[in-house]
């Protein structure tokens, strides 16, 4: 491991003051970065540890709620109002590593934890997002867990988090601070398609601070009785997504008023299916209906030699949370 200073600042003032140097990183819980450090992947030169600062309450904020950037995942999954309200986060954050590592893991370092392509695990090898510009080994490589939606010539790595596709369906805004500012980035804002530049993965600037998650009120909630996670994966642990759907029906005189779908495992970031939320608005909630959005969800998909699977098992995915979601058996 390269050598890089530490720091515990007191408060979020003075985090911010020392991660807006070059090289600086944030570290929360560090179940993403510290591994990454020890392969030499990430190499900061500073490490601004955030992981005690205040920022870990989960609260009601109107109709919605907050959760702070140092929340636990564990926390989340386990709490009151997100169980009642929301408990699409709840599910898939609990489908989301192993107690261990929620125990550990944070919001913040969640929304920003990087892909699990191998290639970029490897230094070894040429990864454009590790090193812009060297080249991308997946492109003639193995590519079995690698995205056919929102890839370019210079990247196919899937975005790996499970809690993010939960809060792209639930419209969540993403509130971060830096020297002098504020800002609220809707989390479809949030993170960024590969194009050029892969190495560039979310909006946020140098030093620039997660403090908290907002969950809207309606209609985000009204979700909360017909919504459903589900991760299709090579074993039941410590396994990411090769799909997963997160969606929410809002049925009223037996129509869908609305709908949400969203998908992992299968792009480059988390990913809003508007088309199959289309399909299902103003119908009758139905295996045919369900297909109907499913097919719809997937939109010029790019699959390569060993991931083309994953065109049909994103569109079972989604039919089998739609149908969980309404209640068929
Ligand atoms: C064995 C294992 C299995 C896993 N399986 C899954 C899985 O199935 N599904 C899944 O979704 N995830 C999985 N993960 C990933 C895990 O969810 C993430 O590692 C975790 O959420 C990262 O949170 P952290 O607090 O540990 O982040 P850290 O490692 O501390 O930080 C990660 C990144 O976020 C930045 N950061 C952290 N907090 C902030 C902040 N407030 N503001 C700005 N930047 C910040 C850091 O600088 C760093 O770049 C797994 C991880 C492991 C180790
Ligand atoms: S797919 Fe992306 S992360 Fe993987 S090797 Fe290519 S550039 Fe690197």
């Amino acid at each position: 491991m390269k050598p890089f200073t530490y720091v515990r600042p007191a408060d979020a003032k003075a985090a911010i003051a020392a991660a807006g140097a070059t090289g600086a990183s944030f570290l929360a819980g560090g179940t993403t970065l510290v591994d990454l450090m020890r392969l030499e992947v990430m190499s900061p030169s500073a490490v601004v540890d955030v992981g005690r600062l205040p920022l870990n309450t989960i609260e009601r904020r109107g109709d919605g709620i907050r959760i702070g950037a140092m929340a636990r995942n564990s926390d989340v999954a386990t709490h009151g109002l997100v169980a009642e309200r929301y408990p699409l986060l709840a599910q898939a954050l609990l489908a989301g590593a192993s107690q261990q590592v929620r125990n550990m893991a944070t919001v913040g370092g969640n929304l920003l934890q990087r892909t699990r392509c191998p290639y970029f695990r490897d230094p070894a090898v040429p990864c454009n997002k590790r090193a812009p510009g060297s080249g991308c080994s997946a492109l003639d490589g193995y590519t079995r867990s690698h995205a056919i939606l929102g890839t370019s010539g210079s990247c196919i790595a899937t975005h790996p988090s499970d809690m993010c596709v939960a809060l792209v369906a639930l419209d969540a805004v993403v509130h971060t601070r830096s020297g002098g500012r504020d800002r609220a980035i809707p989390i479809g804002e949030f993170h960024t398609l590969p194009g050029d530049h892969p190495e560039v993965e979310n909006a946020l600037e140098q030093g620039e601070l997660i403090t908290h998650v907002d969950l809207p009120g309606l209609p985000a909630s009204a979700f909360a009785a017909h919504s459903r996670y589900v991760k299709v994966r090579d074993r039941a642990a410590f396994a990411f997504a090769l799909a997963s759907a997160a969606v929410g029906l809002d049925v009223a005189d037996g129509r869908i008023r609305a709908a949400r779908v969203a998908l992992g495992g299968v792009a480059t970031k988390p990913w809003r299916a508007l088309e199959a939320e289309q399909a299902l608005v103003g119908q009758a909630p139905s295996r045919a209906t369900f297909e109907r959005a499913a097919a719809a969800a997937i939109v010029d998909p790019r699959p390569r030699r060993d991931n083309a699977f994953k065109v049909g098992l994103a569109k079972n995915t989604i039919v089998r949370a739609l149908e969980l979601a309404w209640g068929t058996p």
